[in-house]
């Protein structure tokens, strides 16, 4: 998804409109890879501004992630707004950018998903879970209480249950 910026270089526009709907299926930033569970809608411009140029966009998708507490495969939509200065990495200048966003492009032109990249993990939630009810893994045996029961929860209540007096008893029972 990338887009020229030519026109806006030369001066020949003031803004570029954005609009772009595509399915893609995934998106890596660093060593992260996001699965996508839908097309990328992506709405907005770029502008030229006495600063330089000017991004605002209006995303939304799907990822998919895993619940926190059983691993389940989870949908979650995300939807945010990004904005910042398109900057060449030679005219990058920190202090002149200190106050605001700013994303470092290469050449002539901006990949709109690799500005999404950089941005989904701070629009991403950190944990998520299947549901408010998930009952998560068994910590004795593994299996997703969601689906199944197990029987560690009964065997260690009953360990725990028995009265220390008669612990002791059974200790006398014991045969070497
Ligand atoms: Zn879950
Ligand atoms: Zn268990």
């Amino acid at each position: 998804m990338k887009v020229s910026l030519d026109k806006l270089i030369r001066r020949e526009t003031d803004k570029i409109d954005l609009s772009f709907f595509e399915k893609i299926d995934t998106i890596s930033y660093c060593d992260k890879i996001y699965e996508l569970a839908s097309p990328v809608n992506i709405k907005g411009k770029i502008a030229n501004t006495n600063k330089g140029l000017y991004l605002k966009v209006d995303v939304d998708f799907t990822i998919l992630d895993h619940c926190a507490r059983c691993l389940d495969q989870v949908e979650v939509p995300l939807e945010y707004s990004i904005e910042g200065f398109l900057v060449k990495e030679d005219n990058y200048d920190e202090d002149e950018f200190e106050d605001f966003d700013a994303f470092i492009i290469d050449d002539q032109e901006v990949d709109l998903i690799e500005i999404i990249g950089q941005t989904l993990e701070f629009n991403a939630p950190s944990a998520v879970t299947c549901s408010q009810e998930c009952k998560g893994l068994c910590q004795g045996c593994g299996a997703n209480l969601n689906i199944e029961g197990c029987s560690c929860n009964e065997h260690t209540n009953d360990e725990e249950n028995i009265d220390p007096r008669f612990a002791k008893l059974k200790d006398l029972f014991k045969t070497d």
